[in-house]
């Protein structure tokens, strides 16, 4: 007697926001290598996706370019109906797309930056992931799913003389996790937190210091700012079957700090 060919396993779809550059790209490469089909955001440098694209492409993925500013709550409503339009049943998120302001100092902070700070770094990740949960949650007919959001260390020492309303959109991020994670463990939904520190992309050059991973490496246990690979070590981990029992937690991927 032999053994019937085994059905191939469906494919996990993942949607990643801000995927175009710096640790989105890095989590969209590293996922594609796993095996997965992507939904990528950005929101100007298309140039820039289409290369992420390619690269993704060249690794067996197939892969759908959305076009969207987070600043915009209702086209951030639509995304995750678009994904599954395009793909299919979605069955991962990555809430990564984040800015952080102007470096300097809290009384010099003015309020409409901070603001959308906040608009980018919250709202947009209650937005998207309310429409993923809906989609997932196994209670509302579902498949079940994961979902990662993209924290900072900030949230945990408050980014003082830097950036500290950034430095409260990532607490408030970590609180998403954690609460979210608990009201839907039952429902097939996990919820992970990756605290980055501080990582080589251009997110500092935004900020106004494009030396900042050299300038903090002192004060870094490992002497030294991280790779955006070495976070999406961490995501692809939070997102495998390996972490199935795994929800509501954080891996801080900071050097020690
Ligand atoms: P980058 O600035 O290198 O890339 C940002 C990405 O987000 C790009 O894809 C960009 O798209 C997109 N994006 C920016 N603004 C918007 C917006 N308004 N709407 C939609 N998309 C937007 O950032 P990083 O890779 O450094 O950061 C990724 C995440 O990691 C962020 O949440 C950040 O807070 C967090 N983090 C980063 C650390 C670091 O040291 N780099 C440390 C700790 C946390 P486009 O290219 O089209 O502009």
């Amino acid at each position: 007697m032999t053994d019937a060919p085994a059905t191939p396993a469906a494919r996990p779809i993942t949607l990643i926001t801000g995927a175009s550059r710096g640790i989105g790209r890095a989590i969209a490469e590293r996922l594609a290598a796993d095996g997965h089909d992507l939904a990528l955001t950005y929101r100007e440098r298309r140039d820039a996706a289409e290369e992420v694209a390619d690269a993704c492409r060249a690794l067996g993925a197939r892969v759908e370019l959305f076009e969207v500013d987070f600043a915009d709550l209702e086209a951030a409503d639509r995304l995750v109906p678009e994904v599954v339009a395009a793909l299919g049943a979605m069955t991962g998120l990555v809430n990564n797309a984040g800015i952080t302001g102007r470096i300097g100092g809290f009384l010099d902070a003015p309020i409409e930056e901070s603001e959308l700070v906040f608009r980018i770094n919250v709202l947009a990740p209650i937005v998207v992931t309310r429409a993923a949960i809906a989609h997932m949650s196994t209670d509302l007919g579902g498949s079940g799913g994961a979902i990662v959001n993209i924290s900072s260390g900030a949230a945990t020492n408050g980014s003082p003389h830097t950036y500290v309303p950034y430095a409260m959109s990532k607490a408030a991020l970590n609180i998403l996790t954690l609460g979210t994670a608990r009201e839907f463990a039952a429902a097939g939904v996990r919820v992970n937190t990756v605290s980055p520190g501080t990582t080589y992309t251009e997110i500092h050059a935004a900020a106004g210091r494009p030396n900042a991973p050299e300038e903090r490496a002192p004060r870094i246990p490992m002497q030294r700012a991280g790779h955006p690979h070495e976070i999406a070590g961490a995501v692809a981990y939070l997102l495998s079957d390996d972490a199935s029992y795994t929800t509501g937690t954080d891996i801080r991927v900071a050097g020690g700090n």
